[in-house]
């Protein structure tokens, strides 16, 4: 082997270890992005709300059973940020989604598609994983760039409506939905709400997705349902505990009522 080759595969071998160890890092969670940019993240949460299409549903009576759940489910599991926000938006696609800022986004239509306030439990729980993960802040930065994160990003309208765009419609990494699924459970199992309502959810969202695919965005953004509605079963199955009536038939009929035009 010659002196120049032998460098060479030294040089190339320097590339990969270096590159692999960059590949290792967790650049949100060593350097602190998220803390540092923990302003212009509340900055970028309320220029998307603003730039949410459909109106925000004004009834109060339906807030507050919305979350009331929201409660049940944070005091129970300490971890999550105390201070999330649930915005409950008209509109006709199905779907829910966590945004920069600690804020949920709950479409009418979703709560529309849901039996049960168990079902609609195990969708606000998955996102409120998102949130306690760190998620949201992870996906904008790996696809769009810190740039975005930035403060000029809430006076940036194309971006504000490209990082709208991409948490509405994108699924996060494969590895973070499941973390997602199991942490929400765990949640759901902690809050005394039986977690079955979740899985359900998820089987029920497969087979309407097939008849609806242009407005089923929740699920078109968490790929394989069937194998994670049926991931969710069987971890469910090993929880066992005795479940508590998560809100009063009363409250369930304010949500649909609020929610029932479209
Ligand atoms: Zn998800």
């Amino acid at each position: 082997m010659t002196k120049a080759f032998s460098q060479l595969l030294i040089l190339v071998a320097l590339f990969f270890a270096t590159w692999w160890c960059f590949s290792r890092i967790d650049f949100v969670k060593h350097f602190h992005l998220a803390k540092v940019s923990e302003k212009a993240e509340q900055k970028l949460g309320e220029a998307i709300i603003k730039s949410i299409d459909g109106n925000e549903i004004a009834s109060d009576s339906a807030l507050i059973v919305l979350n009331k759940i929201k409660t049940i489910i944070l005091e129970a599991n300490p971890a999550i940020p105390k201070d999330i926000q649930l915005h409950l938006i008209r509109n006709k696609d199905v779907n829910a989604f966590a945004i920069p800022g600690h804020h949920i986004i709950v479409y009418s239509n979703l709560i529309k598609k849901c039996d049960s306030a168990g079902e609609l439990a195990g969708v606000m729980s998955h996102e409120m994983a998102h949130i306690e993960l760190n998620h949201v802040m992870k996906m904008i930065v790996s696809q769009l760039g810190i740039g975005a994160v930035a403060s000029v990003a809430a006076s940036n309208s194309a971006i504000v409506n490209q990082i709208l765009q991409k948490l509405s419609t994108t699924a996060f990494e494969r590895k973070q939905e499941t973390a997602a699924d199991m942490a929400g459970l765990q949640y759901l199992q902690n809050a005394h709400i039986n977690p079955a309502g979740m899985a359900s959810f998820m089987n029920k969202m497969a087979t309407m997705q097939k008849d609806q695919p242009e407005i089923m965005e929740w699920i078109s953004t968490h790929p394989d349902p069937q194998k994670r509605a049926q991931a969710i079963a069987d971890a469910a199955k090993s929880l066992t505990g005795t479940y508590t009536e998560l809100i009063t038939p009363h409250e369930w009929q304010i949500l649909k009522d609020a929610t029932a035009t479209r």
